[in-house]
């Protein structure tokens, strides 16, 4: 009989003073007796509102089910049957806005830990040999090229291999899983778990080429000469600046630039690896999203004196997820709310000194309901900075939208749909980042997901261009 009432479980977790001084993973996930526990909190709802809310509709109570019976088998079997990134999303995921959100536990005893039982199934299921990729249909014949390596082309091209199609997945980088790999850090999400799930869809016959980006030499248009059609994933890694004076110092970092150069080119570990990264021993911050406190926390595990973020709004409007800031906290991070950067300051030789900020208020709430920060006049001061990293925002990369001139896009440079999902080429569809301009991970794979189902539904019409 479920038991709703047991003490909620919660991994153990690095202690704040070790984790700053290293890149491991942070929250260590259940053991085996947690996870009994659990999943013995969940009621199996048979309307269950956690699925409902979950945008690639993973069967949450059929897996808790499977795991509370002792079969791991059963329970990845049942996750698998939507996603294929399940140790991924069982750590990254915003759960507490998706499916824990909706528990109906929530109020009186907490939700039950979907994220951490997720992870559990999955990293179980890895270490005992029971993740198996999927069996796909009969060959049809036809060839898909998923452009870009993140969540949602990742999410594409396995749904469309499960339906029998060749797919050849595009990275520009030399390492694939766009984000997941290059901006979140290995302490939130380790790089043997990237690489496993990424395995398991080459091991269904996906395709993975590195270093070629689409655009300069070879086009989305070439692509449609050899591809029966093409996905767009290609994300949005292009960086917002902030637009203030003095912001071209050297010491100035965009957080794309910083995250790549420590997570992806492993800058912590220079010179052992060839990518340093200078950062001087105070570091200022811009931003309230994910990036800013992924930033914070990389820069923090870099040993300067000290890390502040500077939000221009309060913490309650912070767009990071609440764990994510709690964990900057723990780990010494320090916050400037309602503060508004003004203009770097620079030494005579063009290097970073201070950043001139400027104190703020609430005001009326914005467009998506948040409250906006208000200048207070004259109250200019002063914070002192080696190293400015600017974490507030990203756009997708025009590279796709140049060199493709028939690809309408919107005003914000995000890739157009229509209200079927189609872009205005014939044959070539999108989704993520680059349509949405920056979200979350589940929803860049439920656009990879839908996508391919309309990209099945297209290729019904058409004859394999390799027949
Ligand atoms: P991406 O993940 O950006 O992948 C796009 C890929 O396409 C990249 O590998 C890129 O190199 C490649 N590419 C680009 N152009 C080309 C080209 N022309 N040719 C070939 N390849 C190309 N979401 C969460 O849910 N939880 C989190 O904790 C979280 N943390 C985040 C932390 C950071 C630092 C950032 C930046 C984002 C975070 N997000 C988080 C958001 C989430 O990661 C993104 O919404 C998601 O990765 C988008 O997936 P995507 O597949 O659309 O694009």
């Amino acid at each position: 009989m479920p038991n709703p009432a047991l003490p909620k479980q919660e991994g153990q977790r690095q202690e704040p003073k070790d984790r700053i001084k290293n890149f491991e993973e942070v929250a260590q996930g259940l053991t085996s007796k947690q996870a009994a526990i659990e999943s013995s909190r969940c009621l199996n709802c048979k309307e269950p509102r956690c699925q409902a809310a979950c945008p690639v509709n993973v069967k949450i109570p059929k897996f808790i089910a499977a795991l509370n019976k002792g079969d791991i088998k059963a329970a990845i079997e049942a996750i698998m049957t939507t996603s294929l990134l399940p140790a991924i999303c069982g750590r990254v995921c915003p759960q507490e806005k998706y499916c824990q959100g909706a528990c109906v536990l929530k109020e009186k005893f907490g939700p039950v830990s979907i994220g951490l039982l997720e992870r559990y199934t999955a990293d179980t299921a890895r270490k005992q040999g029971l993740l198996k990729a999927p069996k796909p249909e009969q060959e049809t014949g036809f060839k898909i090229a998923c452009v870009g390596s993140g969540p949602s082309s990742l999410a594409c091209a396995a749904q469309l291999r499960r339906l029998g199609h060749k797919v050849v997945v595009f990275e520009a980088l030399h390492a694939f899983g766009g984000v997941l790999r290059y901006g979140i850090p290995s302490f939130r999400l380790p790089r043997e778990v990237v690489n496993s799930e990424i395995k398991t869809i080459e091991e269904m016959g996906v395709e993975f080429r590195q270093d070629i980006l689409i655009g300069p030499s070879t086009s989305v248009k070439d692509l449609l000469k050899e591809f029966d059609s093409v996905y767009i994933g290609s994300g949005a890694g292009l960086p917002t600046m902030a637009g203030i004076p003095g912001e071209n110092a050297v010491g100035v970092y965009s957080a794309n630039e910083f995250l790549t150069r420590v997570n992806l080119m492993q800058a912590y570990k220079f010179p052992e690896s060839d990518t340093p990264v200078k950062i001087g021993k105070q570091v200022i911050v811009l931003g309230g999203g994910n990036s800013a406190m992924d930033a914070a926390r990389c820069a923090k595990r870099l040993g300067p004196e000290k890390v502040s973020v500077v939000y221009r709004r309060s913490q309650e409007e912070m767009p990071a997820r609440k764990e994510e800031v709690l964990n900057a906290m723990e780990e010494g991070v320090e916050f400037q709310f309602l503060t508004i950067q003004k203009e770097v300051i620079t030494d005579e030789k063009g290097h970073v000194k201070a950043l001139k900020c400027l104190k703020a208020r609430l005001g009326e709430p914005d467009e998506k309901g948040r409250r906006r920060p208000v200048a207070i006049e004259n109250s200019d001061f002063l914070i002192p900075a080696d190293s400015i990293i600017v974490a507030i925002g990203q756009k997708p990369n025009p590279i796709i939208a140049k060199t493709t001139p028939d690809l309408k896009m919107t005003e914000r440079g995000t890739m157009q749909l229509d209200e079927n999902g189609n872009s205005s080429i014939k044959g070539v569809f999108g989704g993520g980042d680059i349509t949405r301009g920056g979200a979350t991970v589940l929803l860049a794979m439920k656009d990879g997901l839908e996508a391919a189902g309309r990209i099945d539904n297209y290729l019904k019409t058409q004859t394999p261009k390799g027949k």
